[in-house]
């Protein structure tokens, strides 16, 4: 069984993989966008850890709600409202109990990536995070690891592809060739939380 505190660790190791991996978002959006998705990422996560700690929620689903607010309200980027949305509704389908599932956990994911989609109207394909979330809610099913390989080996399949949705799409033809920051996030997203499974198996 999941607790409170085990997505509270999933979310606090998520911030630290953002810090970690902050110039290299950054630089993934300087060549197909505008350069800020490393620093719009550490400003929204420094906010989701420090409301966690300041108050810690009792369930599951607080505290995925609490996170995807502090998103929301902090990041300005594209990617603020998507990840928020992503976090509050995967929260909200988790409910108010103190302990879910594994198998609970991946079926509210899989609600809180269609959220996502229907906010931001990209589909698979698009050169988009959903490229890494999609495949890893499928996969999530079978094992988080499972789940984090298919998010990293969507992040990869960005690269050919051309965008089709936000600010990359501007570039037409020339955003190929380069992989999406937001698919690479949500990679980290995913990885972070199959490390913080792994830890507490
Ligand atoms: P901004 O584009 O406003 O600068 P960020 O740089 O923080 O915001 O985030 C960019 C990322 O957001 C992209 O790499 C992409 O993965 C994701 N993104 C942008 N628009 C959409 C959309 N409509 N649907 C899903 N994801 C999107
Ligand atoms: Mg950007």
């Amino acid at each position: 069984m999941l607790d409170a505190d085990f997505f509270r660790r999933w979310l606090t190791a998520m911030a630290a993989a953002v810090e970690r991996e902050a110039d290299r978002l950054t630089e993934l959006d300087s060549a197909i966008g505008d350069a800020d998705h490393g620093s719009n990422l550490q400003r929204g996560f420094r906010a989701v850890t420090s409301a966690l700690d300041d108050d810690p929620p009792a369930g599951p689903g607080a505290v995925l709600t609490l996170a995807g607010r502090k998103l929301i309200s902090t990041v300005g980027g594209a990617s603020g409202p998507l990840y928020g949305t992503l976090l509050r509704r995967t929260g909200k389908a988790l409910g108010d109990g103190t302990e879910v599932t594994p198998a609970e956990l991946a079926e509210a994911l899989r609600e809180g990536v269609a959220a996502v989609a229907q906010l931001g109207g990209a589909k698979a394909g698009d050169k988009t995070m959903l490229d890494a979330l999609e495949p890893a809610v499928e996969a999530l099913g079978t094992s988080f690891a499972a789940g984090a390989e298919a998010a990293d080996a969507g992040a990869l399949a960005t690269v050919p592809l051309q965008a089709r949705k936000g600010r990359a799409s501007y570039l037409g033809e020339r955003s190929i060739g380069h992989q999406d920051p937001g698919a690479t996030s949500a990679a980290l997203l995913i990885t972070a939380l199959a490390r913080t499974a792994e830890a507490t198996a």
